[in-house]
């Protein structure tokens, strides 16, 4: 794992293996033109790639690949599945292990409360965060005695695993390449995403950054759009 982080409680993100930079952008879109650039990068490459980003040419930005290793809550791997176009998914199955005792428990002081209109919520700090924290742990611990019960009375793991919330956390690999990245990292960094996905896309996004530095610039610059 090149670099692990906790992005929520009990969570995990780790980018396991990268491949590809900013040249390799430059040289995709450059081979229009029967030329392979070396692997300095030029000011007219960072032009290019602006170029490229601005007038939604998108096919340079998927030759390379970001493998991540992900623990998270089934909630957020919901809302991270829908996103069909230039990823892909290994999930470990509760059909052929045992689910663990893990279950996502928010800090206290990460409790929220809407506030507002339908449409314009905003979010505040809830102020009973342990009360809900004791809440959900009893939830967490009755669901998990039911879950043990039925595995005991040889219920199959698929079935028994029904009595489990989706504060259970799973495990994926999730493979993506610049332009999949940026498409994600526009709707789950956004502001009105779920705070919970939002962790792990603003880490992803440091990591973006720290590998594709050029690229990263240009989106954020062009508005941190889907390209
Ligand atoms: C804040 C927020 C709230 C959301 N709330 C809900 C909700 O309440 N209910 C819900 O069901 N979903 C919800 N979603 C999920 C959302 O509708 C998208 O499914 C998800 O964000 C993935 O985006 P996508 O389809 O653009 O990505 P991808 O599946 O990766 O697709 C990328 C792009 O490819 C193109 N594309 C992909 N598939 C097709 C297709 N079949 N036909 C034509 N073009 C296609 C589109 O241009 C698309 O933008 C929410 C997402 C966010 C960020």
């Amino acid at each position: 794992m090149m670099e692990q982080f906790e992005p929520i409680p009990g969570g995990v993100l780790g980018l396991h293996d990268q491949r590809g930079m900013d040249m390799d952008v430059v040289s995709a879109a450059r081979i229009s033109f029967n030329y392979i650039p070396g692997t300095e990068i030029r000011k007219e490459d960072k032009e290019l790639i602006r170029y490229l980003i601005q007038n939604s040419h998108g096919s340079p930005f998927e030759h390379n690949m970001f493998r991540w290793y992900v623990e998270a809550p089934i909630f957020v791997f919901r809302e991270w599945h829908r996103h069909r176009v230039g990823w892909s998914y290994n999930e470990m199955s509760g059909r052929y292990t045992k689910l663990e005792k893990r279950f996502y428990v928010p800090a206290s002081d990460a409790v929220r409360q809407r506030v507002g209109k339908p449409g314009r919520y905003t979010y505040e700090t809830h102020p009973m965060g342990e009360r809900v924290q004791y809440m959900l742990q009893a939830n967490y611990d009755d669901a998990w005695r039911d879950y043990e019960n039925l595995l005991a009375m040889n219920v199959a793991p698929e079935q028994a695993r029904l009595v489990l919330p989706v504060a259970t956390f799973s495990k994926m690999w999730a493979t993506c390449n610049a332009r999949s990245l940026m498409h994600f990292l526009s709707l789950r960094t956004h502001p009105t995403a779920q705070a919970e996905i939002r962790a792990y896309a603003d880490q992803m996004e440091k990591l973006f950054a720290k590998f594709m530095p050029v690229t990263h610039k240009c989106w954020v610059e062009a508005g941190r759009k889907p390209v």
